[in-house]
């Protein structure tokens, strides 16, 4: 693996050669007003692996300017989601709040320095006051306050004399400015609200730009890391920090966020997923929160893996939510271990072994890791299969079980189907079959081929559980391009299956641990299990399907959907040998 490196990186490595700066300090600055998610991670990986590469600190600060929309539990899920992906802030755990005080006297500074000033312009008229990218904006008749009169009103919005919304401090620069940002932002708004930290020690709260450069400096930041939105920002963030005296200059440049096909990446409309119960909370497995991913049953390795694959850039791109996918499997496979899952049992009696009798096989935990050991399966008379390895009138290229038909049992033996049992109604309830004991472990001399080997669980033993299948969240490649987001839904983005049989080993997997259920895909038990009911979901199939259904030119998007939802795992046959 070649040293992972893009042009943050570089700039970095130049300046601490050209000696601007001898150590490197990046924070990761959340606004504590939802869960993270994907797109939080890349930033993740990005400001702490900058900051571990380098020998410097990454900071965890959060930007919690808006009262209003922040939450304690938002601050406790942020802090735990970045620990479990794999990094730490050390003693560099900071509050934008925490230095409300220093940034209200830079305030004042910049009224003693005639750059900035009271507006008592209503917000209506504020906005068109400001213009358009072809139209310079007009002064407001408060921009020529003095500096006494200005004081004595911020002090005044400071002391609580004033409603919200009455009075705004504005920053005096050019009303005519190219940049819209720089047309006099606003610098304090009033807002009588309870801040979860301040308590209720502030009326006024400064605006995202009047914090974020100047808590950069106050914490000494040098890589101020941020995305593409805030390049027309840089300007006024610069001029901040010239017009203050600020204890640090800190540089900040951006980076294209991440985008991924089928996914919805703005807390905004994740919010929306909660509160309209689109979701089951900001844990559901489908959703592209870390802590949903983590509920999914993906380790912390493959999101790293899958950030340091899509690279960091400047052009906006949208990464393929198969590459997502590819992480995810090529982490899992070397180290999950694989069992036996029956999702949809069907019934084999095997008539030839005797009734009432059971032995114990030997089954490998993973293929190409002999260190993983073994562990043992019962066999017995009964057994169950997966509905959909029996086809009683098969096509052609259909290997599996069918009647007249020999198959190996992963494991255990050889089987030739010799009956059905029906219902009433003609319907199949158990097929009948005879078993070679001289192909035990599934072994048979060489001149002895079957076409396809299958999994089975034995009915003397076989733990019954839940299992939930994943599919995305959004059945569009771009939700919302075309109107409403959750218009593009996906009807069909979980299913549950109820009555799956599972070997005895999964009973008392750990929650959150990734096995694969050999030829199903790879599984983790939930949370929501209990001891006499597990409760698994699917992390990933073995491999795509989804790329194979796009493919398909003749099906129309619902057929697509409904082809998905009834096949989802899309069963593949293991090699004989
Ligand atoms: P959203 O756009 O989802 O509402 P946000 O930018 O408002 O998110 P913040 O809490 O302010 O969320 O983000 C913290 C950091 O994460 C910021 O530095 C931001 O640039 C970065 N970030 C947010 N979304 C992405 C993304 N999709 N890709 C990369 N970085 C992101
Ligand atoms: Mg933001």
């Amino acid at each position: 693996m070649s040293e992972t490196t893009d042009f943050i990186r570089d700039i970095v490595r130049a300046d601490l050669a050209s000696g601007r700066t001898q150590t490197v300090a990046t924070r990761f600055p959340p606004e504590p007003n939802g869960y993270l998610h994907l797109g939080h991670a890349k930033s993740i990986c990005l400001n702490f692996g900058v900051a571990a590469e380098f020998g410097g600190a990454c900071h965890l600060r959060f930007d919690d300017t808006n009262p209003v929309k922040e939450e304690q539990e938002f601050i406790d899920s942020i802090q735990r989601d970045v620990r479990w992906l794999g990094f730490d802030w050390g003693e560099h755990l900071y509050y934008a709040s925490d230095y409300f005080e220093q940034l209200y006297n830079w305030a004042e500074h910049l009224i003693h320095a005639g750059l900035a000033y009271v507006d008592d312009t209503p917000p209506d008229s504020m906005r068109s006051q400001r213009g358009t990218l072809t139209e310079p904006g007009q002064n407001s008749p408060f921009r020529t306050r003095s500096v006494d009169e200005n004081l004595d009103l911020f002090r005044r919005m400071r002391a609580g004399e004033f409603p919200n919304g009455a009075r705004v401090l504005r920053a005096k620069i050019d009303m005519a400015s190219g940049n819209m940002n720089l047309r006099d932002p606003v610098l304090y708004r009033i807002l009588h609200a309870h801040h979860p930290r301040t308590g209720d020690a502030w009326k006024i709260y400064p605006t995202y730009d009047f914090a974020h450069g100047q808590s950069d400096a106050i914490e000494h930041i040098t890589h101020s890391v941020c995305t593409l939105e805030f390049e027309d920002h840089k300007p006024l963030y610069d001029w901040l920090l010239d017009n203050i005296p600020a204890p640090s200059r800190p540089r900040q440049y951006e980076f294209a966020r991440l985008n991924i096909t089928y996914t919805v990446l703005s807390k905004r409309i994740l919010t929306r997923l909660v509160s309209e119960n689109h979701v089951s909370g900001w844990d559901d497995p489908r959703m592209p929160t870390i802590a949903g991913i983590r509920r999914r049953g993906v380790p912390a390795a493959a999101l790293r893996e899958f950030v340091r694959r899509i690279g960091v850039a400047r052009a906006y791109s949208t990464v393929d939510v198969q590459q997502l996918d590819a992480a995810i499997r090529d982490t899992l496979n070397p180290a999950a271990p694989r069992r036996m899952a029956v999702l949809r049992p069907l019934k084999v009696i095997i008539e030839n072994y005797p009734e009432g009798q059971t032995e114990t096989l030997e089954a490998i935990n993973h293929p190409d890791d002999p260190s993983a050991g073994t562990r043992t399966v019962t066999f017995g008379r009964e057994i169950y299969i997966e509905a959909e390895d029996f086809m009683e009138d098969p096509p052609k290229k259909f290997f599996r079980l069918a009647p007249g038909k020999e198959v190996r049992l992963r494991y255990a033996f050889f089987i030739t189907c010799t009956g059905i049992d029906r219902g009433p109604n003609g319907e199949i309830l158990a097929l009948r079959c005879t078993y070679d004991p001289a192909t035990k472990g599934g072994n048979a001399p060489d001149s002895r081929k079957v076409q396809a080997t299958m999994h089975w669980v034995a009915a003397a033993d076989a733990v019954t559980a839940e299992v939930r299948l994943y599919d995305h969240l959004f059945a569009h490649p771009n939700p919302g391009a075309e109107g409403d987001v959750m218009a593009d839904l996906n009807p069909a983005s979980v299913e549950i299956l109820s009555n799956c049989l599972l070997e005895p080993a999964l009973a008392d997997a750990p929650i959150g641990a990734a096995v694969q259920f050999e030829r199903l895909g790879y599984f983790c038990r939930d949370r929501d299990s209990t001891p006499s009911r597990p409760v698994f979901n699917r992390t990933t199939g073995l491999r795509d399907t989804w790329a194979k259904v796009q493919a398909e030119p003749t099906k129309s998007q619902p057929a697509k959907r409904a082809a998905r939802g009834s096949r989802p795992e899309n069963l593949t046959t293991l090699k004989t040998t």
